[in-house]
Parts: C-alpha cells; structure tokens; sequence
C-alpha cells in the first residue's frame, strides 16, 4: 500500500528535498498535493514531474499560469491561502508534510489535522505558536506529529521502544551557526550574506537568519517541549559545531542514546514520511575518521540572547511564545532588508513581547490576533 503524501511548500527546501526523497520510493509514496507561495515555475514543474491530483499556488496572482500550464493533464489547480489549507483535506491523503516557513504554516496544520491527517511537522513555528492547542487537537482526533526537524527527529529515534516517563532530560544539539565563538562587538556589524552563510546546513533564508542568532535553537526548544511532553527543566542546548550528532535522550538510569549521521535533512524526511517503517537510501554513509573529533560547549547565552528570549517565554507560556514567534518573523524580514543590525534582533523581539498583553489560555482566536498585534508592534519599534 503506497502512502498518500500531499506537500505543502514544495518549492522550498524541505520540499523539494522531501520529492526528490519520493522520487526515490515510488513504491511506498504517491504525491497528492503540492502547493507553493509563489514560486509558479517551480510548481508546474513539479506537478509535471509527480503528477499530483491537484496544485496550490497561494499568490492569486499566479493562478492563470499555473491553470494554463496544468489544468490540460487533469490536474486541479487552486488559488489562495484558504485554499493551501483546504487542499491538505482532500480524502486521499494519508500524511501531510507542512514545508511551508512561519506563522503561515499554523491554520494548514490545523485543518489538515482536525480533517484526521497524519502530520510530517517541519514547520517547527506551529508548535511554537500554539504548541498545547496543536497538540491536544492532535489527540483528540487521533493524529500523528511525526517531526522533520532533525534534533527532534533524533529525540523520535531514540525513543523508539523507550517510554516518555523514563525520559530523565534531552540535549538538543545546536552546530552554533556561523557566528560561534563571537562577541556581541563582532555581530553588531556582521552583514546579510555573512548571516546567510551556514556552516553545515543548506536551507531557506528565515532558518538560516534564526540558526546564525540561535534563535531557531530556541523556537526548537519550544517546539520540543511540546512535541515530547517535556517541562522545560528537562530541555538543554549543548553547541556541537560539527553537527553529526542530531540530538540525544539521557534516560532515568542515567543512560544516553544519540542519534548520529551526516548531515542531511532528506534523512529525517524520508523517516517522518515512511514511518513507522524505516526504508533503505543510498544516501551517503558517515564515516568515523572524516570526523575524528566531536566536540561540545556550553551556548554563549549573553551573546545569543534569542535563546535567553525564547527559554523565557517558554517559562512564562501563554500566548508569549506566540508573540516571540511573530516578534522574530518581523524582524528576521527588517534584517535580510538591511533595515536593522543583527543585534538590533533580539532588542525588538524583547521590547514587542513585553508589551503583549498575556493571555494564559489562549484560543486559536488568541493566537491569530496575538500574532497580529505583535507584528504592528514590532514593526513600530523597527520604523523608530
Ligand atoms: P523555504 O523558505 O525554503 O520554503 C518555504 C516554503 O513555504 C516554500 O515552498 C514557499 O512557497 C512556502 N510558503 C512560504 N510562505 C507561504 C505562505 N504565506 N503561504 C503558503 N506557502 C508559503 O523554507 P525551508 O527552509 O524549506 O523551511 C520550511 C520549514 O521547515 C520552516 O518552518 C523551517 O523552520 C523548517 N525546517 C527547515 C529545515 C531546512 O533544512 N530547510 C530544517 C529543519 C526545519
Ligand atoms: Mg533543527
């Protein structure tokens, strides 16, 4: 029985790599759905190759195009945000893998889940928004949240077999990005493309910006305490450059698994979309004497204060993770615009967030317009 897979954002990263991990696996995986923001070249192409039942192309603008080039071979073709997060309903599917960046990625992971969808979650900003409504919506409709995210993918592997209470703490691993080992002197003048500069990791523009300010390292976090039940006092962050190891579980008897590979985002892909089976891959073999030395250091907090940001808002829960999230977005944009400094980050981030008024329980509703006025704030604070 071949799996069912629609895609939303194929043209990214995580996306185009997720085909390229299907290509390889016609017998287990059929593409349903691919859906892109508007990257039309990329999506015809696509959609000719894999021939999905149908395509999303959420710039309106772009819906003729696409129509034109794939309405002849019986491919539905559809326009629209709505419609991104309509389309991962459609009753074929079996697993949605939500590839798209941000805040966008949250109501198509709500839809695809209320509609009873198994989940491939790369999109880590959903469970960072709106973590404990994600995941008991999940429950209730007896939906899996496979991750993507390659620490949590690890975390995933190592508790195969394993029980949630034996689970002593976990250590996400952080490769410390471009900028390890710099002083906060250092990343006041520190440009765009340096930023854009990832040591061991290829992969869209807003990842790379949170890698090298370590907040991704921090939305991780979030995203772990949620995915794996953990309170916060169980997660740490150790910085290993190398980036061979993915993550590790130290269990109650003092054990410690580790999961390790190169590194190579189809790899957690291609684990989330077979699960539970595990397939075979040509892809490129570790080997022990490339890497004769792994090390490991504590994270610079004080320099990296995104992840001191992201720690915080996590402790203080609410609706504050969802505001550091949309806070973030903001200001990841002003950078790669040469706006604002690299520094200027978490300054903006911090300043937004204590201004958002708390809310303990948030409702879906709480999350949309906590996200909204967070950006107006944000956006104030980076126009003065
Ligand atoms: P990317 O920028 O390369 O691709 C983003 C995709 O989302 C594109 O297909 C784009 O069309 C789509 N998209 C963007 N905005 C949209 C919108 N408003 N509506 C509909 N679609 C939209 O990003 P990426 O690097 O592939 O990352 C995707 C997600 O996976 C992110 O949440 C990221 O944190 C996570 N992730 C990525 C990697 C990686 O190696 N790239 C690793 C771990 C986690
Ligand atoms: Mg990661």
């Amino acid at each position: 029985m071949k799996k069912h897979i629609a895609i939303l954002g194929s043209t990214g990263s995580i996306g185009v790599q997720a085909l390229n991990v299907i290509e390889n696996h016609p017998d287990h995986f059929e593409v349903e759905v691919l859906t892109a923001n508007w990257n039309s070249e990329l999506l015809i192409r696509q959609a000719v190759k894999h021939r999905p039942k149908a395509v999303v192309i959420a710039d309106k603008e772009k819906y003729q195009v696409v129509s034109d080039a794939l309405s002849y071979l019986g491919i539905t073709v559809m326009a629209g945000e709505e419609q991104v997060a309509e389309a991962a309903c459609l009753s074929d599917i079996d697993m949605v893998l939500i590839a798209i960046v941000g805040y966008a990625g949250l109501l198509p992971s709500v839809k695809a889940i209320q509609a009873g969808k198994d989940i491939a979650l790369a999109n880590k900003e959903t469970l960072v928004i709106a973590g404990e409504l994600i995941t008991c919506m999940a429950q209730e409709n007896n939906v899996s949240i496979i991750p993507v995210d390659s620490e949590h993918s690890a975390i995933f592997q190592c508790m195969a077999g394993e029980d949630m209470s034996r689970v002593e703490k976990i250590y996400l691993t952080a490769s410390g990005g471009p900028f390890r080992g710099k002083s906060l002197e250092f990343l006041r003048n520190v440009t765009r493309r340096e930023a854009l500069t990832h040591p061991n990791w290829s992969m869209g523009e807003k990842i790379t910006i949170d890698s090298a300010s370590m907040m991704n390292k921090g939305l991780e976090v979030i995203e772990a305490r949620w995915l794996f039940g953990l309170s916060p006092d169980q997660i740490d962050v150790i910085v290993h450059p190398q980036s061979v190891i993915h993550s590790m579980v130290q269990f109650v008897d003092g054990s410690m698994k580790a999961q390790m590979g190169l590194p190579d985002m189809k790899l957690p892909i291609q684990y989330a979309l077979a699960w539970p089976e595990r397939l075979k891959s040509s892809f490129r073999r570790f080997s022990f004497t490339d890497y004769p030395n792994l090390s490991f250091e504590k994270p610079d907090y004080e320099v990296f204060r995104n992840l001191t940001l992201a720690f915080e808002a996590l402790a203080r829960g609410g609706n504050i993770p969802c505001a550091l999230n949309a806070a973030n977005e903001v200001a990841v944009k002003a950078f790669l615009q040469n706006r604002i400094r690299f520094t200027d980050m978490p300054v903006m981030i911090e300043k937004a967030i204590n201004r958002i008024h708390f809310i303990s329980e948030p409702s879906l509703s709480d999350y949309i317009s906590t996200d909204q006025e967070t950006r107006i704030i944000t956006s104030e604070f980076i126009q003065t």
